[in-house]
Parts: structure tokens; C-alpha cells; sequence
């Protein structure tokens, strides 16, 4: 039986309230969505009261559910996965429910939580709609981490000088390794600037002009392994 939209818009609200209760104050959270099957079928208590069928992490999770709970009801050839999945959910009647499966207080953090939990429910066998390749399919250590760094690298820079986490280029030609901190670029440049942003802007090298090989690296641990230049 299909849903209506007024259906719908009262199990957002509900998670909504859920979320709210179980973040307290965390500035990032890691959830999963969850199908809760037949009418039938009763869940075990626990944090998965239902098929988890998607991770993701986000800063801003009630805005995150409301674009969930939207976005399937205007369906278009660009909507994502995800959105098609609840879709089809919503045409059988079925409202997601959610789990809050971390909170984390930086984004690394955050990227790293999601990623254990994406890997962990595909090991246990549930199929998920994320198109990211890190929850689309099992990865070994060496991949997980590069797009770990990935992610990490599109992070803003205001998050990225909250957690001390600072660009490190590093060239070939024998240049002494260069540091950007991200926090010299939170005052008086956008609000959405990004890592890789900045990154960019500063990876020519100033010794031979090639374009260096960059990383994010964690300020304190620099600090205590070798003298600020
Ligand atoms: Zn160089």
C-alpha cells in the first residue's frame, strides 16, 4: 500500500526528534537508514531495528534526513541511489527508520567511523545503495586508506584547522617539506573553501617549479617529530 505524503513527512519528523535525542551536542554523526521489512517481521532491540540498506556521516543531520525523506518523492535522472532505494520503499508502504551508530567530533573522524561501519555491514552481508566506492564494495587496507585521504582531503579548511590537521608538500628535488596550515586561511577566505583548495594553490615548489606531492598530516604529531620551520 503506498504511502502518503503526509505519512512520510511525520516519520521524517520522528527521526528528526530521534536524532536530536541520541546526538545531544555532537557535531558529527555517523547513521545508518533502515528498511524495516514485512509488517511481519519483528527486529531484535539493538541499534538495527530494521535492514540497514545506507551509512553515511554528516555535520548537519536533520537537514541530511530531510533531503532523504524529499528528495525520493521528486525523482529525477539524477537522483542518486539512495533516493531511488527509499523510493521504491515508499512504494511498498515502507517508512526507513534510523540508526545513529557513532558520533564523532571531528570530520576525520567522522570519515573514518563511516567507513568502519560501511566495511562491517558489507562484510555481514547487507546490501547497501551508496555509490561511494569505499561502501560499494569490500576494500583491503591499503585502499581504504587512500580514500580515506581522499575524503579527507575535500574536508573545509575551518574543520580541517579545528582537528590540527595541516598540508605537508613534500618534492623530490630536495626541498625541505613545506607546511600550509589551513587555519591561516579560515578568517578572511569563503566560508566553503576546501583542503584540496588550498592544496593546490600552494603545490608548485619553489625550489625546481614542479608541482609537489601533497598530504594532510597531523600538526601536533609534526611538531613533536621534527622542529617547526
Ligand atoms: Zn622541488
Amino acid at each position: 500500500m503506498p504511502l502518503y505524503p503526509i505519512d512520510i513527512e511525520k516519520r521524517l519528523k520522528a527521526l528528526q526528534r530521534q536524532a536530536r535525542y541520541e546526538v545531544e551536542s555532537a557535531p558529527y554523526v555517523v547513521y545508518a537508514l533502515l528498511d524495516p521489512g514485512e509488517p511481519s517481521v519483528q527486529f531484535e532491540e539493538g541499534p538495527f531495528n530494521g535492514i540497514p540498506f545506507y551509512v553515511g556521516q554528516s555535520c548537519e543531520i536533520e537537514n541530511r534526513l530531510r533531503r532523504h525523506f524529499r528528495k525520493p518523492q521528486k525523482l529525477n535522472p539524477d537522483s542518486q541511489m539512495v533516493h531511488r532505494h527509499i523510493a521504491g520503499l515508499f512504494a511498498m508502504g515502507r517508512l526507513p527508520r534510523l540508526a545513529i551508530l557513532e558520533t564523532a567530533q571531528t570530520r576525520s573522524q567522522s570519515l573514518m567511523a563511516e567507513l568502519r561501519w560501511g566495511q562491517r555491514l558489507m562484510r555481514a552481508g547487507y546490501e547497501l545503495a551508496n555509490t561511494s566506492p569505499d561502501i560499494g564494495r569490500v576494500m583491503d587496507v591499503d585502499e581504504l586508506t587512500t580514500w580515506l585521504d581522499y575524503r579527507r582531503s575535500s574536508m573545509l579548511a575551518s574543520e580541517a584547522a579545528q582537528e590540527g590537521a595541516i598540508i605537508v608538500h613534500r618534492c623530490t628535488c630536495g626541498l625541505a617539506d613545506r607546511w600550509v596550515d589551513p587555519a591561516d586561511y579560515t578568517a578572511c577566505w569563503p566560508k566553503r573553501l576546501r583542503v584540496s583548495k588550498i592544496a593546490v594553490r600552494s603545490q608548485q615548489c619553489p625550489g625546481c617549479g614542479d608541482v609537489c606531492e601533497w598530504q594532510l598530516e597531523d600538526r601536533d604529531l609534526l611538531s613533536t617529530l621534527c622542529p617547526t620551520p
